[in-house]
């Protein structure tokens, strides 16, 4: 069998580097953070922008017709959706990180800015859900939704990482989830400023299609004031890392991707 996978990237990359090139809105969000204006919905504009046309470009040169018997073998899947994705991982990451130093600066903060590693489980899950449904046409909806999904997810990353870091510094951070296009109860619910320690486990989640946004400013953040709130936080800390322990080992048993 011939190896289709070098001609198809190569395609699909080319396509992808001009049409990002050439991005009105990725400019917008460059433009902001050269002008020291950015903030995490440049980020997230940004994301979605990366895996928007990343979504187009897997769609347009990936069909039925071009693979062999009309299926996507994992071997495929998984050489296109790791070179690709970690791509994104890099372009939104890099972005993210420099909104994130500005940001630092901005409130004064001598921390460097942190990069979250690439969620290799997200996408082994996808590649998985890809290879191994019965026809292409069955599973080519998983080229779509949820590649933007997953580029969201990394700017999500990008504060989590962020944000625990600046916590463990002694800072008090806050986050606030805002709604974005329809959004369900599930999401309205969700949406608000929250303490750090008292965000929801769900704060970062996203159900298909949902571009609702989080943001992290850490001027809005405060230092903590004495040695006894101090210690309470750390308490909280401590039972917040463990809940989230659990949670991430709840989701590899359902294999959620
Ligand atoms: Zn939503």
């Amino acid at each position: 069998m011939d190896d289709i996978v070098p001609a198809l990237l190569e395609s699909i990359q080319s396509q992808f580097d001009e049409r990002t090139y050439n991005s009105a809105k990725l400019k917008k969000s460059l433009q902001a953070l050269k002008s020291n204006k950015a903030t995490y919905i440049d980020v997230n504009d940004f994301a979605i922008e990366i895996g928007e046309i990343l979504a187009d470009v897997l769609g347009t040169n990936i069909t039925a017709e071009v693979l062999p018997d009309g299926k996507m073998y994992f071997n495929i899947a998984d050489r296109i959706l790791n070179l690709t994705l970690k791509k994104n991982h890099e372009l939104i990451s890099g972005f993210a990180v420099d909104v994130q130093k500005l940001l630092n600066d901005e409130a004064n903060l001598h921390l460097k800015s942190q990069t979250p590693e690439f969620n290799q489980d997200r996408v082994d899950g996808l590649v998985n859900k890809l290879s191994s449904a019965n026809s292409f046409e069955d599973a080519k909806w998983l080229l779509d939704d949820p590649i933007i999904n997953f580029s969201q997810s990394i700017v999500d990353d990008v504060i989590a990482i962020n944000i625990d870091f600046h916590a463990n510094a002694g800072l008090e951070p806050t986050l606030t989830r805002k709604m974005r296009g329809d959004a369900c109860n599930w999401c309205k619910n969700l949406a608000g400023t929250y303490e750090y320690y008292d965000a929801p486990d769900d704060i970062y989640r996203r159900h298909e299609r949902c571009r609702c946004t989080v943001e992290y400013d850490p001027k809005d953040g405060r230092r903590v004031q004495n040695a006894h709130t101090k210690k309470w936080r750390e308490q909280k800390q401590k039972e917040k890392i463990a809940v989230r322990k659990t949670l991430n080992l709840r989701k590899r048993d359902k294999n959620e991707s």
